[in-house]
């Protein structure tokens, strides 16, 4: 993920995706050779083009993001990374209107799965969790409520039904409809809060 502050205001819409020439290549190189591709796909977010108060006026801030492979793959991130840069900057720069767009970066941060991982512990640096493959998918992920220790429940995308914010959010009512059901709803919770802060509550 390459995070841009460009100095000028680029005339993109607010998404845009930049398909390989090869896409199926491409994902399986990303999924199953577990390589870099050398004719990637790109994702550009240029969020001020709705929203001008998220970039400086006259500048803008853009996400550009490429799928790779997770760290399951032997891909050595810290000296990958400068090259991984240069190839989306390269493919970027094939857009009308976007030739000079080296030149007008300001500010610049990249994230690799390492980072993922060492910074806020995404395990393999896979920030969508398990794979969303038929035999790991929906009821086939791990259960909300974990099956080997009791009292222990699950949430997010490593977790039934999946990864995405919208399926996330789905696993979290699933999770606190079970703790609830579990746990014999607000009032038996609320009284062994009450006992443990020796709090009273109406
Ligand atoms: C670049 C990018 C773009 C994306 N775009 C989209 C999109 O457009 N739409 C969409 O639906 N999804 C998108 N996703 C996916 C989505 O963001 C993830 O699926 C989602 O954030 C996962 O949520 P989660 O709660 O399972 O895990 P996370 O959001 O990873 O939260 C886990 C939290 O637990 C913390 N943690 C880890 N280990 C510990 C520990 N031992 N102790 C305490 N805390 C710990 C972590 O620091 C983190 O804050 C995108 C992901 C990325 C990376």
């Amino acid at each position: 993920m390459l995070y841009l502050g460009i100095d000028a205001e680029v005339d993109l819409p607010h998404h845009m995706i930049l398909f390989a020439k090869d896409y199926k290549k491409n994902v399986d190189e990303m999924t199953k050779e577990m390589v870099l591709s050398a004719d990637p796909s790109i994702y550009v977010h240029n969020p001020s083009r709705i929203d001008p108060t998220l970039a400086p006026q006259g500048k803008s801030a853009l996400m550009v993001l490429m799928p790779v492979p997770n760290l399951q793959a032997d891909i050595n991130w810290e000296t990958e990374k400068e090259t991984i840069k240069e190839a989306m900057l390269k493919r970027l720069e094939q857009e009308p209107g976007l030739h000079d767009i080296r030149n007008l970066i300001e500010t610049e941060r990249i994230i690799t799965p390492l980072d993922w991982q060492n910074d806020i512990y995404v395990y393999k640096g896979a920030t969508f969790s398990f794979a969303h493959s038929l035999d790991q998918m929906m009821y086939l992920r791990p259960h909300n409520q974990f099956e080997d220790v009791q009292h222990c429940f699950l949430v997010g995308g490593g977790t039934h039904p999946g990864s995405g914010l919208p399926t996330i959010f789905e696993s979290a009512k699933i999770s606190s409809d079970l703790l609830i059901k579990q746990y014999q709803h607000k009032e038996r919770i609320q009284k062994t809060l009450n006992t443990e802060k020796g709090v009273k509550m109406v």
